[in-house]
């Protein structure tokens, strides 16, 4: 019989299904940031932030950090950071949606990061994100059905595709498709905007298609987050990278309300997979400008503190690991071969992809060591590319000392990955204990 579910297993399978879209996640962490008593800071406004005050921020509706204040002003205590991002490869509906042909309704998309073109065909697909209306109101909307679909050609007609490989193309083999016109002429024409007042007029609170004005809107995978395998061994589900590591992360600020000198921070951006240059990517501002506040709004401080602040600070970068996969193990390096199932990733890269040095690595090793988790290691073959992560952006950004870690996982980057749930709670564990026993870094060291 296969193993009865953790329940923080089934928290991060309930985390993923709501949450087909950046913008949902952080509607969804804002909700659970609001249940656990965090309250809400405005950027526009000032802020008084007391000894352990507990709030969020969110920036551009797809970024979200939230803080608890040190016992002492982040000038003495420093920030403790963990980061994540909220977006993944996806397919993306482009603004002008609408195409029909030879008789049949279909969506123009977009490719949005580096996307596993493959495996979006024949998935049952939906649509969510935002809409933006007339008057200046945004709002969330997520069909939550089998909407589209990018059929594969039939091997008939391409006879050659499983020796010479299938190799699509991004502008003319994506487009889903939507609906079948109308064989009568008089026949209301169907389009992105009706379909949408069709569907979600109470988000929308208009039935009429004229005020829609813009969106951003992904397509997702229906299939459900599961587990699998003959033991419940693997997690099967969309947006694991990165949101495994989202609910991870804030898994284990919420738990941990635990007084503290250090001022504890999350922030989950959104843009991680097209490179973070954006207003509310790592490459941005935000990060760097909040910290700031929080140093310099900290009751009884003067500008000039977050200097100091950032020089006894840690952030530690979680973003998802490449476990070896079985049938393809000569793509790791023979002594770096994260296996699943065997606890949370150290990612090192001299060149520095990512950000892990020896200070950093030994923080977090100690870490795991002290709620029994076995650590493993991953750098990549000298002769294969190395991915990176927010984390070497953000340290460059910021000055703040910074590390990856992330949970291994096989099929990074597909329509559907995959996982193991053995994974899961050590993970939460190792950053709970972060969380609870901030590190004191020396800036020299
Ligand atoms: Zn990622």
């Amino acid at each position: 019989m296969p193993q009865a579910i953790d329940a923080k297993v089934a928290d991060l399978l309930a985390f993923i299904n709501a949450a087909p879209s950046p913008y949902h996640v952080v509607r969804q962490v804002e909700a659970r940031l609001l249940q656990a008593g965090f309250s809400e800071f405005d950027l526009r406004q000032p802020w008084k932030v007391t000894p352990s005050a507990r709030g969020f921020t969110v920036c551009a509706g797809g970024t979200i950090l939230a803080f608890q204040a040190g016992t002492r002003p982040p000038a003495e205590g420093g920030f403790l950071i963990v980061g994540a991002h909220t977006d993944s490869p996806n397919l993306r509906i482009k603004p002008k949606a609408d195409l029909v042909s030879l008789g049949m309704g279909q969506f123009n998309v977009e490719v949005y990061g580096g996307v596993l073109l493959h495996t979006w065909f024949d998935r049952d697909l939906s649509v969510a994100g935002r809409v933006s209306l007339r008057g200046g109101r945004n709002v969330l909307v997520d069909f939550a059905r089998p909407l589209c679909r990018i059929p594969n050609l039939a091997i008939h007609l391409d006879r050659e595709v499983n020796t010479r490989g299938f190799i699509p193309n991004a502008q003319t083999h994506l487009p889903p498709l939507c609906f079948l016109e109308p064989l009568g002429k008089n026949e209301q024409k169907l389009g992105l905007s009706q379909i949408l007042i069709n569907e979600c007029s109470s988000e929308l609170q208009t039935e009429d298609p004229s005020h829609i004005l813009s969106w951003d809107l992904c397509l997702y995978d229906t299939q459900p987050a599961t587990l699998g395998g003959a033991n419940n061994d693997f997690i099967w589900a969309s947006r694991l990278d990165n949101l495994a590591s989202c609910h991870a992360a804030l898994s284990a600020f919420v738990a941990d309300s635990s007084p503290s000198e250090a001022t504890k921070v999350m922030v989950l951006y959104d843009h991680e997979e097209v490179g973070s240059q954006s207003a509310a990517g790592a490459r941005s501002f935000f990060l760097p400008g909040v910290l700031e506040r929080l140093a310099e709004e900290y009751e009884g401080q003067r500008p000039g503190g977050v200097r100091r602040a950032l020089a006894q600070s840690l952030l530690i970068s979680a973003d998802m690991a490449h476990a070896v996969h079985p049938n393809y193990a000569e793509r790791h390096d023979k002594q770096h071969q994260p296996r699943l199932g065997q606890g949370p990733v150290l990612k090192s890269n001299v060149n520095q992809s990512y950000a892990t040095d020896s200070v950093g690595a030994a923080t977090f090793i100690e870490a795991c060591q002290s709620v029994g988790a076995n650590v493993q290691h991953f750098t990549s073959r000298n002769d294969m590319p190395c991915g990176s992560t927010v984390g070497p952006i953000s340290a460059a950004r910021t000055g703040i000392r910074s590390l990856d870690v992330g949970s291994p996982m096989l099929s990074m980057h597909s329509c559907r990955e995959l996982a193991a749930a053995a994974d899961v709670v050590p993970m939460i564990s190792a950053l709970t204990t972060l969380f609870q026993n901030p590190p004191r870094v020396d800036p020299g060291s």
